[in-house]
């Protein structure tokens, strides 16, 4: 069984209905999802994701900014706890910075290219982790998708170029999906909104994202009607891949998606 968390960077949800996105769409109908999932303050990048793989907010872990600074009190996140049980992990990511969501020697497999910025720069990412993931299928595996929070930052949230760029990455997510074991289970997510050219406010905009899962013994077309937290990712995965959550955690799996 392979999980996959796919991040599709500074994806607005109601760019998911707006655009044609044909591998989110089934993605919905075969799993369980919301398109009004929360983020975290600040919205930004460095903090939000060091939230997901740590489910504490930013207060907590301390990285209020895309510089990385060690953690003043440090806690495993859903890496170090799925090493712990002896899982394979592996990252394929666009964006630097993201090296830090785990610690050293955590990692059985670690793709990065500085490609963010280019506009087929995410199915070069996605091409690599489909080709490792059909070979090697990993326990768990990250794979970041930069370009449309880049689109965003350049030419406006929820402007033709953005929703065109996440019309590309849709199709870069079904490389990835058409690459995994039957049995996988499949996260999709932001990490954070936008509005006008950027983001990191505590606005609907910048708060608001999608959360979208599928895989065994998750429901299917069903729409999650409590809260979700981006903080609520790393238990929900955790569950599924069959690892004990951290104590320190303040996210909670996600117990309506279940079948059982
Ligand atoms: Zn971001």
């Amino acid at each position: 069984m392979t999980v996959v968390l796919t991040m599709i960077d500074g994806a607005r949800p109601d760019a998911l209905t707006t655009a044609h996105c044909p591998t989110l769409n089934q993605l919905r109908t075969s799993g369980a999802y919301t398109l009004k999932a929360s983020s975290v303050m600040p919205s930004i990048t460095l903090p939000c994701h060091m939230s997901i793989f740590h489910s504490v907010p930013p207060t907590r872990h301390g990285i209020v900014s895309n510089d990385w600074t060690p953690m003043a009190r440090p806690l495993p996140g859903l890496i170090e706890q799925a090493r712990a049980a002896g899982l394979r992990c592996a990252f394929f990511y666009n964006w630097e910075p993201l090296r830090n969501l785990s610690r050293p020697e955590q990692l059985s497999l670690s793709h990065f290219r500085d490609n963010a910025r280019t506009e087929e720069g995410d199915r070069l990412v996605a091409e690599e982790a489909a080709r490792y993931i059909s070979q090697e299928p990993p326990d768990f595996a990250f794979v970041y998708f930069g370009t449309v929070d880049e689109t965003g930052h350049k030419y406006g949230w929820m402007s033709d170029q953005y929703l065109g760029q996440l019309e590309k990455v849709d199709g870069a997510l079904a490389l990835v999906l058409d690459a995994l074991p039957a049995d996988s289970t499949v996260l999709v997510q932001s990490d954070h909104g936008g509005h006008d050219r950027s983001h990191g406010t505590d606005s609907t905009e910048d708060m608001t994202i999608p959360w979208l899962i599928a895989g065994p013994g998750i429901r299917q077309d069903y729409q999650i009607e409590g809260p979700v937290s981006l903080l609520d990712t790393a238990p929900t995965l955790a569950y599924v891949m069959g690892v004990a959550p951290h104590s320190a955690w303040e996210g909670r799996r996600v117990e309506e998606i279940f079948t059982r």
